[in-house]
């Protein structure tokens, strides 16, 4: 496939962004090694940039960044893409107001995801960031669209931006790759939090309706709109 320079400017950018975003991984100690991952959709296209395979986080320019389409084919860039990309394309090929993925392995995410419990919602931030418990998807083998399948079908029965695929870890989505990324940052924080409190007693649950509440308000009037 060849891309018209006005879709190149595009990819440029996004893979600017994309390489910057990966830098919050490591600054938010979501990632080590190179285990995790951010793409970013590009926008009016069936194409998504995500991180090369294997690449190192301090490596990690705009230059090394691949553009895949929806079903992962390279189509842009010189390294081969990573080892999650099937999953970040089927995510953007059946839900078309996901502009971002995130995946990581941040421990305390994972070791909820590894008891395959789903984190309650037991804080005021998770019920506004999450809109209830962060739910957790089907245990599913690498290298086909097992992966993928299990974080749409279990992200469309919620309202929860992230999901904890059993026995692996955290994938988060958003409107873009900040937003997924925010929604990857906030979950490992909420599982250190929850994790915490189990250690230490009965976290007490929030009512139903105050979820509801906190998650309409926090969507709708918290914040600085497009800061967001
Ligand atoms: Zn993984």
């Amino acid at each position: 496939m060849v891309l018209s320079t006005a879709v190149l400017d595009t990819v440029e950018q996004i893979c600017h962004t994309v390489a910057d975003l990966h830098g919050e991984l490591t600054r938010n100690e979501l990632v080590i090694w190179t285990a995790g991952n951010v793409s970013a959709r590009v926008p009016g296209e069936d194409l998504m940039v995500i991180k090369p395979s294997g690449v190192s986080y301090d490596e990690l320019g705009a230059e090394k960044m691949v553009v895949t389409d929806l079903y992962g084919e390279l189509v842009h860039g010189s390294l081969a893409p990573s080892s999650d990309t099937a999953a970040h394309a089927y995510v953007y090929r059946h839900m078309p107001e996901v502009g971002g993925v995130v995946h990581t392995h941040s421990t305390y995410a994972t070791a909820w995801a590894a008891r395959g419990e789903p984190i309650p919602c037991v804080l005021t931030m998770i019920a506004d960031e999450f809109g209830g418990e962060i739910p957790v998807g089907p245990f599913a083998m690498i290298g086909d669209d097992s992966i993928g399948r299990g974080i749409v079908e279990t992200l469309r029965g919620s309202r929860s931006p992230a999901v904890l695929m059993r026995n692996h870890g955290p994938f988060t989505v958003g409107k873009d790759a900040r937003s997924a990324v925010k929604a990857a940052v906030m979950v490992e924080d909420v599982a250190r939090t929850v994790h915490i409190a189990h250690q230490l007693g009965n976290p007490m649950p929030l009512k139903q309706e105050d979820i509801d509440r906190l998650h309409e308000r926090y969507r709708n009037v918290y914040g600085q709109q497009e800061a967001r």
